[in-house]
Parts: C-alpha cells; sequence; structure tokens
C-alpha cells in the first residue's frame, strides 16, 4: 500500500494509475476505520482496479469545536486496517487547505441541505461537498463509495456530482450494523458503556417504525411521537425524527411510497444518526 501525505503526491500516483489504463476507487474517510469502511473498501473493490482510501478529519464540516477536538484519531491503526483489506493507496493529507483557515471558495448544493443533519448542523454540508469536490479534483477517481448510514451525505453527494457535472460514479453502501444493532461510527469509541446500552434505543426504536409501516401504518405523526418516546425514555437527546421521501429526504404527510425513518440523538453528549427504509 502506498502512503501518500500530501496532494502532488496523490495527483502523481492517480495520473500514473490512469496511465496504465487501471481505473481508480475512491473512499473517502476521517479515520476511526471499522466494519462499516472496510465493507466500503470491499465495494470499491467490485468497481475498480485500484482502491484509495482517505483519511481526513475535515475541519470545515464541524459545526462545534468540541465535537473536531474530541473527535478520534489513529492512523497507524488505520493504516494496519487498510493494509491488511488490501488497499493500494492511502491518501493522508495533513492539510488539504494549504493552511487557508477560511476558504472563500465553496461548493454548495441548496435545499437537500436544509433538513434533516442540515438543520441543526450549520455550514456541515457545505464543508462535506467542498472537501469531497477538493478530494475527486487531486484524485480523480472514477468511482466513490459512500455510506447509506450517512443518508442525507450521499444524496447531497449524488446531487452535487449531476448537477456539476463531476463525471465520478457514485455508489451508495449498505449501513453495517454491530452485533447489537447499533450503526457502527467511528463516534461509537466515546460512548461509555451505559450510554452505548442506552444507544441500542435508537436502532430498535427505527425498527419499531419499520414494522409499524409495514403493518400498514400511513400517518407519520403518532410513529415519530413513539419514537421520539421511546428515545427520551432511554435517556437520549433527540435532534431530530423524520419519515422522508426517497428523493429529496422532504417530511412525509402521508407514507405511500418508498420512505426513510431518521433519526440524530445525543446520547451521553455523543451524537448518532441512523436510518431505516420502510419497505
Ligand atoms: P466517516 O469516516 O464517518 O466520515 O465515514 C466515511 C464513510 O463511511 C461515509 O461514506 C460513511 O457513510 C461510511 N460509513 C460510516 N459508518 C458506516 C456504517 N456503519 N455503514 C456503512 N457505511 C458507513
Amino acid at each position: 500500500m502506498e502512503r501518500l501525505v500530501d496532494k502532488a503526491a496523490m495527483r502523481r500516483w492517480s495520473q500514473r494509475t490512469h496511465a496504465a489504463g487501471r481505473r481508480i476507487a475512491l473512499v473517502p474517510t476521517m479515520g476511526g476505520l471499522h466494519a462499516g469502511h472496510l465493507a466500503l473498501v470491499a465495494l470499491a473493490r467490485d468497481h475498480a482496479d485500484a482502491v484509495v482510501v482517505s483519511v481526513y478529519v475535515n475541519p470545515t464540516q464541524f459545526d462545534r469545536a468540541a465535537d473536531l477536538a474530541a473527535y478520534p484519531r489513529d492512523l497507524a491503526a488505520d493504516a494496519a486496517a487498510l493494509e491488511a483489506a488490501g488497499v493500494d493507496a492511502l491518501f493522508a493529507p495533513a492539510d488539504m487547505y494549504d493552511g487557508v483557515a477560511q476558504p472563500s471558495t465553496w461548493v454548495t448544493v441548496e435545499g437537500l441541505t436544509d433538513r434533516l443533519c442540515g438543520a441543526t448542523r450549520p455550514g456541515h454540508f457545505r464543508g462535506v461537498t467542498t472537501v469531497v469536490t477538493k478530494f475527486f479534483n487531486v484524485v480523480a477517481p472514477d468511482v466513490a463509495v459512500f455510506g447509506r448510514k450517512d443518508l442525507q451525505q450521499l444524496k447531497v453527494i449524488e446531487r452535487m456530482v449531476r448537477e456539476l457535472d463531476q463525471g465520478v460514479a457514485i455508489i451508495g453502501a449498505p449501513l453495517v450494523r454491530d452485533a447489537d444493532g447499533l450503526a457502527l461510527s467511528s463516534r461509537n469509541t466515546r460512548l461509555t458503556p451505559t450510554a452505548r446500552q442506552a444507544a441500542l434505543a435508537l436502532p430498535t426504536a427505527l425498527a419499531w417504525a419499520r414494522d409499524a409501516v409495514a403493518a400498514g401504518a400511513t400517518d407519520p405523526a403518532p410513529i415519530i411521537a413513539e419514537v421520539r418516546r421511546r428515545l427520551v425514555a432511554a435517556g437520549g437527546e433527540v435532534d431530530y425524527v423524520a419519515i422522508v421521501d426517497d428523493e429529496e429526504l422532504a417530511p412525509l404527510a402521508r407514507i405511500e411510497g418508498p420512505a426513510h425513518v431518521a433519526a440524530a440523538v445525543f446520547f451521553g453528549g455523543v451524537r448518532l444518526i441512523d436510518n431505516v427504509a420502510t419497505l
């Protein structure tokens, strides 16, 4: 596995790889790697000849300085996991912004980013779309893989690529859960054992909602109320619970077609997100 720490070296590696006729898949991450990330790597391998994984904790997508400071970082462990997974290149730049603390150029997707996580994390998606565009410009991947755990992020990236003609095929990877149902997340390492136990209310409540819809419920309001009640009873501090359509991720007045139940909840001060499809 090649280890690349600056943008020029990454660009040269990409040019060499393309010159050899090999298709490149990029898996962007913020490190703290777990089995969910490695499933993305495996999927990337199916769609390309060479897999690049980026590890970069992007400061511009954090709305809270404390969250950025506390974000788990362990590049040695990440590199070992990626080497074992047969990744071709690890791109771990020290700074994607060349020391510019406040960039003046941003990539912004409107509308879709106003809701769900965008409503309570101002500037978050602008940071994501900007850094992902920078990664696309440097790595020049043919394909990039994003997880359905961050469903809104996936939709935002798909739209950005389409509307800006970025020419990267976006692949959505299934959400990977721990054996007890909790969605794998780098942030899970920050949960105390008590908070982790309490956090199981999140996948349990969402599974209950999915089952309620499968049993014929079509009115979102009472389902959302019951999910909130369960989360609060478990000690969660609810950011949002929503039942949304598949395209715009807009709240539904009635559940008829494909929909998702999505939630963000703080357990022990750690913000967790999860979602389930209702079909
Ligand atoms: P992160 O390092 O948390 O920014 O995530 C990097 C990529 O891994 C994103 O595309 C996430 O959606 C994806 N990812 C993180 N956790 C999971 C999971 N449990 N299942 C599937 N994909 C995930």
